[in-house]
């Protein structure tokens, strides 16, 4: 087993999104790799490292010419190397986490990293590791990432490689190789600009960032071009969001509009051009799709060289002004596509869909299998806090003998999707590394014609119909994941929010172990026979009187027992910290879900079911409700240990917190 160790930062979207597609690569292509994706900055700063972000968004949208100033210092490495004294705590965590991993290969995706790990080793002849950097900045690299020592150097393109030569750094030790795009790019042709399924239509990506809210008029001129087709992209704003619906409504299936997406890699690949602004991330990710780009922002220092890149290599043009976009795409479009077939020409001289691919094999190379033979060398005389024995059975073992056990459960648990903090993915490693085994995910899906559901869609609370199939198709991807990785089962499922004028009138439904969306305007009892149609379970949702963040109780279901109790197959008798009593006095059957939103809402009351670990027993052993308990799920000690059990990856500080479940509250049924 392999154990790479990728370090990242939150700062900016290139350095996460690089280390994400590298792990996704990684786990792709070996099934003998243990790959954890570490922010220090995040772990060992906690809120500070949120205000910082707060202040850099901030600063990105208001001034950049500003941040343009701030971002040169930050990474200029003197700076840098005079406050590492400043980083001390960085240094400790990244120490205890080298020594106690022992990782095979690191890889950072961040340029302070190499500068810490040259401090942490200054007294020693070698690493005990292999060291890479993957530098995210394109053609105007700074220094930063260079001026302290990495094994090999990966860049995206020969001209970066040419800044990091004229910097000193040997040629052996550069590989241009690509940005790490997302593997999803890699194997499929972008859309031709007349296709058999599409026509005439030239379909743009317009990708709106917050701070952008004069997209208005642009939408307009963009329309006025004949044969144009718009996606449009908002993010997670749901004001700007209903205000561009509100706008395009007259262009009806012209124009479509979409809040945040996990889908860009396929968008980008069945659009004919992408406009937005000129983040490492997404400039690459065009590259690899093969999209032409047109830029209409550019914060000075490190999106310059993105932007370069585009202009330079004839990749697509920089707008000045936002309003100058509509007639660039204009004359992209003139005389047959003429400047458009040279730029779409010119990617494909320079995409590198599979670099992440490319990459993960080398990284396999150079990490050696770990020598017996080698010490441990001691870098803090503190030793590290000693891990906590919880053995977790290996997926296969676990899948070649299912036998009964107990499982540890949550099957409500809110993304991203709607109005939880955290993506799927970080989803699936939170509750992976805890050692959970199996989960559903369960983000609320509003009925439209209900007050609630209009007011909902407009605050992005819900899932919206639209992003359905997307959902299902993410959850089935991380599913596949999760197994691999943790041997947890991760079940799709959706909260259905019936709310009305009244608490009598409200209800939540969860669906569990969905295959495929439901309408989310049918009746209670109609849902509950789709639910059932495809082997999943309906539960009742905070059935009864609690304190609710989303404002009124649902009693809908409780008030109507005589009708619902045959058709629901379980109650919550516990949400997150609410007890249901009068679930159990009425004997019904029952579990216990967080209700997650957010990582603090771990600590609260989950399932505990005794029953052999296939979807189908879980369900069944709920239906039947015998061996369920409940238990109040609290950390064993607050002492955050980073580095977890053999066989199981670590956990950032920030969230470490081991947990032994045991039953709390054993509610013996039937
Ligand atoms: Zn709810
Ligand atoms: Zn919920």
């Amino acid at each position: 087993m392999k154990k790479i160790l990728i370090l990242t930062a939150g700062f900016g979207e290139g350095h996460n999104a690089a280390a994400r597609n590298l792990r996704e690569a990684l786990e792709l292509i070996s099934e003998d790799v243990q790959v954890e994706v570490l922010d220090l900055f995040a772990s060992s700063y906690g809120s500070l490292n949120d205000l910082a972000r707060t202040a850099y968004q901030g600063m990105v949208q208001y001034v950049p010419k500003l941040w343009g100033g701030l971002y040169s210092l930050i990474d200029n490495s003197t700076f840098v190397e005079q406050r590492l004294g400043g980083f001390s705590r960085l240094k400790e965590a990244l120490g205890d986490i080298l020594q106690v991993t022992q990782p095979d290969c690191v890889i950072s995706t961040y340029p302070v990293y190499a500068h810490i790990i040259q401090e942490l080793y200054r007294d020693h002849a070698e690493r005990p590791f292999f060291f890479m950097t993957v530098v995210t900045d394109s053609i105007t690299v700074n220094s930063a990432w260079f001026s302290a020592p990495s094994d090999l150097y990966c860049v995206a393109n020969e001209a970066t490689a040419n800044v990091l030569k004229a910097a000193g750094i040997p040629g052996d030790q550069i590989r241009p190789l690509g940005f790490p795009v997302s593997h999803r790019f890699a194997g499929e042709s972008p859309e031709p600009l007349h296709s058999p399924v599409f026509g005439r239509e030239r379909r743009l990506l317009y990708v709106i960032h917050t701070g952008k809210k004069k997209s208005g008029k642009v939408i307009e001129n963009l329309m006025e071009i004949p044969d144009t087709h718009l996606t449009v992209t908002v993010g997670r704003d749901a004001e700007l969001k209903t205000k561009i619906l509100d706008r395009t409504r007259e262009y009806g299936n012209r124009v479509r509009v979409l809040g945040w997406t996990n889908e860009m890699p396929e968008l980008l690949m069945n659009h004919h051009l992408v406009i937005g602004k000129a983040g490492a991330a997404i400039v690459q990710e065009a590259i690899a799709a093969r999209c032409p780009m047109i830029v209409n922002q550019v914060i000075p220092g490190h999106e310059e060289g993105n932007a370069r890149l585009l202009t330079e290599f004839g990749l697509g043009a920089v707008a000045e002004r936002n309003r100058e976009v509509p007639d660039l795409v204009r004359e992209a479009f003139e005389h047959k596509a003429k400047i458009w077939t040279e730029w779409r020409r010119n990617l494909g001289r320079i995409s590198r869909p599979d670099a992440a691919l490319r990459l993960a094999e080398l990284v396999l190379e150079h990490a050696e299998a770990p020598d017996p033979t080698r010490k441990s060398i001691q870098l803090f005389s503190t030793p590290p806090v000693a891990p906590v024995a919880r053995p977790v059975p290996a997926a296969a073992a676990v899948a070649g003998h299912p036998e009964p056990r107990r499982l540890l459960c949550d099957f409500h648990i809110h993304t991203n999707y709607s109005d939880g903090k955290l993506t799927v993915p970080e989803v699936v490693d939170f509750y992976g590394r805890l050692g959970f085994d199996c989960i559903c995910i369960t983000d609320h899906l509003a009925d439209p014609r209900r007050l609630i559901g209009k007011l909902a869609r407009l605050s992005n609370m819900t899932v919206s119909e639209t992003q359905l199939t997307e959902y299902f198709a993410v959850i089935e991807r991380e599913r596949r994941r999760a197994w691999r990785k943790y041997g947890m089962l991760v079940m799709t499922g959706i909260e259905f929010n019936k709310d009305g004028y009244t608490q009598k009138t409200s209800a939540h439904l969860l669906g569990i172990d969905l295959k495929a969306p439901i309408d989310s305007t049918l009746d209670l009892p109609e849902t509950i026979a789709q639910i059932h149609a495809q082997g999943g379970l309906a539960i009742a949702s905070h059935p009864h009187i609690m304190k609710s963040e989303w404002g009124k109780n649902t009693l809908h279901l409780w008030e109507n027992q005589d009708t619902y109790a045959p058709l629901i197959d379980a109650w919550e008798i516990a949400n997150r910290n609410n007890i249901f009593d009068c679930v159990g006095m009425k004997a019904l059957p029952f579990l216990a879900n967080s209700d997650f939103h957010k990582p603090k809402h771990i600590y609260s009351w989950k399932t505990l079911l005794y029953c052999e670990k296939t979807p189908e027993s879980i369900k069944e052993c709920i239906r039947r409700n015998e061996h369920v308990s409940i238990t109040l799920f609290r950390p064993e000690h607050h002492q955050a240990p980073v580095i977890a059990p053999r066989g199981r990856p670590a956990l950032t500080a920030a969230e470490a917190a081991e947990f032994t479940p045991q039953p709390a509250l054993e509610v013996v049924h039937g």
